[in-house]
């Protein structure tokens, strides 16, 4: 029988990449999923990424792609993305999977927010004409999380680096999310009373993981809170390891 195959690709040698694909590695192993590692130097020309992107959406033996980001100078990753077969995408990050997220059709969905679903769907919290901010318009986690939350009918804010007043949406979310990169960001003053509050941040200082809310003081005021780390983190790997199988499973049932 065909083991389910997870193939990440690598471009440089950046220190936050290779943790990442260590516990990527390490959750692989845990459940039996084949972890292929594929790693490119920096000198690399973009067609050798396109042409390993190729072999490997041709490669029955590989059920997910995932090119890990970010990308050293020079490589236009959203050009690479949209090599990967839109049913080896575990990242969900093609063209293709975010228009399909945004018509509410069945895709792979990006990890980071599917997992941020699932924390909330865990806790019970109806988001049903619920207030939510989200900070940050990545396309990794801010753009996907717009989308899956206007399906659940929530009522969605974004706020960027060019959002005024930026307090004023914060402290009117049920629900916030952070997405910025920034330690400690978000200060108690700029969030409601019983709000929930889900930091996706990972900012490291003197080898110490920090998130973009401050924890200590906002958890006191929040409902509910999510910790850095052990929060969204382990969550994003959770949900990466759901789309390696649920590609797997649907790639076997065609090839039957
Ligand atoms: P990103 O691509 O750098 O995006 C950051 C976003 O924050 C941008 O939309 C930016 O606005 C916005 N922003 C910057 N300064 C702001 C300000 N002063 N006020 C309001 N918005 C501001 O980052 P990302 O990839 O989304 O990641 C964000 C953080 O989450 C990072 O710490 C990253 O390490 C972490 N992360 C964690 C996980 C996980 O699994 N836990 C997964 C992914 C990312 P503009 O669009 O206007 O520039």
């Amino acid at each position: 029988m065909i083991k389910p195959c997870l193939a990440v690709i690598q471009i440089g040698d950046d220190p936050a990449s290779n943790t990442y694909i260590k516990a990527k590695a390490k959750a692989c192993d845990e459940i039996g999923i084949y972890f292929k590692h594929i790693k490119f130097t920096e000198e690399t020309k973009e067609i050798e990424v396109i042409n390993k992107i190729i072999e490997l959406n041709n490669d029955e033996y590989v059920h997910g792609i995932l090119l890990q980001l970010p990308l050293p100078d020079g490589f236009n990753a959203d050009k690479l993305i949209n090599y990967i077969a839109r049913n080896k995408d575990v990242d969900g990050l093609t063209d293709i999977n975010l228009g399909k997220l945004y018509n509410n059709k069945p895709c792979l969905i990006s990890c980071t927010p599917q997992g941020i679903m699932k924390l909330l769907e865990h806790e019970n919290i109806d988001l049903e004409g619920k207030n939510v901010t989200i900070v940050g318009r990545s396309n990794l986690v801010g753009k996907p999380l717009i989308g899956l939350m206007l399906n659940k009918n929530a009522t969605v804010t974004v706020c960027h680096s060019k959002t005024e007043n930026l307090s004023k949406h914060t402290k009117n979310a049920d629900i916030l999310v952070v997405a910025v990169g920034k330690k400690e960001f978000i200060k108690e003053n700029m969030v409601k009373e019983d709000a929930v509050v889900i930091d996706v941040g990972i900012n490291k200082e003197d080898n110490k993981l920090y998130g973009d809310v401050d924890f200590n003081k906002v958890k006191t005021k929040a409902k509910k809170i999510t910790p850095v780390p052990g929060g969204v983190g382990p969550m994003t790997v959770a949900m990466l390891m759901t789309n390696v199988i649920n590609a797997y499973q649907k790639q076997q049932k065609k090839s039957v």
